[in-house]
């Protein structure tokens, strides 16, 4: 039986996460929890950015996945890869990793005041956009589906946490 398992990577608001499952579960139509596994980033940071690297967390998150699964890192750390100045998140396509950062979805990022509400739905979409890519789903040019690409966070507040019709037809 597959399953999505989430895992806390130094990310503070546990509980934030397991409010989704029912939602994730939904979106999926396969069993969601928030797993115990616990891994250490501190290999991952780059002390030239000030940033953990994305593609080196995912790897060695692979040996973490029980065959059908697909688990979703979420760490309130930033993070890069080489090739762009920070990410949200990063899944391979097909894959059975995803990861996931809160880091720049926190409105005091920004200058802004804080919206716990607000951070939450951004952290939904950016997990089901990853999610997505591990499911096989590619960037969607439809505007409000949760597959479009995101660069900025505005970005992200104008798309919903849902998949188009399209996006919707190519998951199953
Ligand atoms: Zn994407
Ligand atoms: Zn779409």
């Amino acid at each position: 039986m597959s399953r999505i398992k989430i895992i806390p990577l130094q990310f503070a608001g546990v509980e934030v996460l397991e409010q989704m499952l029912p939602l994730i579960s939904a979106r999926f139509k396969i069993e969601t929890l928030v797993s115990t596994h616990r891994m250490d980033l501190t290999p991952f940071f780059n002390p030239v950015r000030s940033q953990y690297n994305a593609n080196d967390i995912i790897q060695k998150m692979v040996p973490l996945v029980d065959e059908g699964d697909k688990i979703v890192g979420v760490t309130d750390l930033d993070l890069f890869i080489p090739v762009l100045s920070y990410i949200f998140g990063q899944a391979y396509l097909g894959g059975s990793v995803a990861l996931v950062s809160g880091h720049r979805l926190v409105n005091a990022r920004y200058g802004l005041a804080d919206d716990p509400k607000l951070f939450s739905e951004r952290l939904l979409k950016c997990i089901i956009h990853e999610l997505g890519h591990a499911f096989g789903l590619k960037h969607c040019l439809l505007p409000g589906c949760v597959m479009v690409s995101t660069t900025y966070v505005e970005e992200m507040d104008q798309k919903s946490d849902q998949f188009c019709r399209s996006c919707k037809i190519q998951l199953k």
